[in-house]
């Protein structure tokens, strides 16, 4: 019970229950400090105790606002905004000129044949939202609709596609680890609806000599949905091949692909992420 401690006295035939915030009856001082304990368990690591008084307090943060189908949402507070339904300065080409896709009612619409974008900023361990809607009425079918992607240092990618009543292989689905893992569900809308999705990115590390220390994993959630949960992600992306990875610096750009559909894109927004203190 959190700030409360008990304590049960008998007199004759009448109990008295003493509830108080923090005073024990036979203590001189009591055990709780201005917020949480001292005299507490330590947790694993030695460094804090449970409901420790100095551990230091997480950061206020003003969470955004949900969209709706005419307007995206607010990001929050913390958030390095990427596209804010005006322009693409945050974006490049893939050789740092200017990025090619078209703006078009407050939303990035890829331009077919101008390559993929990337950001002008780096980053690692992320959290990044972005809002979808696939072309409509929809043209082609399999990995020919509505196709472009998410790559984390332009490499590992989360699969954009329209898989309404589009059947593809199964890891070729949006929301998969392309070519490694299918999504858990098929969540998708129809095409020229505007669909979320909220990925939790975990770079890789690296030994000195280049081997894989730890692989990248990744939680996805489309439309709210949960469709990878903590993936370990076992190498760059390939087209029918497991590629293997190379070593990289611990920050990277995010890229979205060009797969010649005009998939559009608004509110794009990415939080980095922090060791705990
Ligand atoms: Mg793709």
């Amino acid at each position: 019970m959190p700030g409360r401690s008990s304590r049960v006295v008998f007199m004759g035939a009448i109990t008295i229950t003493l509830a108080t915030a923090g005073l024990v009856i036979g203590q001189d001082k009591p055990a709780k400090t201005k917020h949480g304990f001292k005299d507490t368990p330590m947790l694993p690591g030695g460094k804090w105790h449970v409901h420790d008084s100095d551990r230091p307090l997480p950061p206020v943060v003003t969470p955004g606002t949900c969209g709706t189908r005419d307007e995206p949402g607010k990001p929050p507070s913390d958030a390095v905004v990427l596209f804010d339904g005006k322009d693409l300065s945050a974006w490049s080409d893939d050789r740092g000129g200017s990025a090619r896709w078209d703006v078009k009612e407050g939303a990035i619409v890829i331009r077919a044949g101008g390559g993929v974008i990337r950001t002008r900023q780096e980053f690692g361990d992320c959290q990044l939202h972005l809002e979808f809607a696939e072309p409509t009425p929809p043209r082609g079918d399999d990995q020919g609709r509505g196709n472009s992607g998410v790559l984390f240092f332009g490499r590992y990618e989360i699969q954009v596609l329209d898989n309404h009543d589009n059947p593809t292989y199964a890891d070729g689905h949006v929301g998969a680890v392309y070519g490694q893992f299918p999504p858990l569900v098929n969540a998708s809308r129809e095409p020229g609806q505007w669909q979320t999705y909220d990925i939790m990115f975990t770079a890789p590390r690296f030994k000195d000599d280049g081997s894989v220390a730890a692989r990248a994993h990744v939680t996805v959630l489309l439309n709210g949905v949960l469709v990878q949960n903590h993936t370990p992600i076992l190498a760059p992306m390939a087209y029918r091949a497991l590629a293997k990875y190379q070593a990289h610096g611990p920050k990277g750009p995010l890229v979205l692909q060009d797969h010649g559909n005009p998939v559009r894109f608004r509110n794009i927004w990415i939080r980095e992420l922090h060791e705990r203190p």
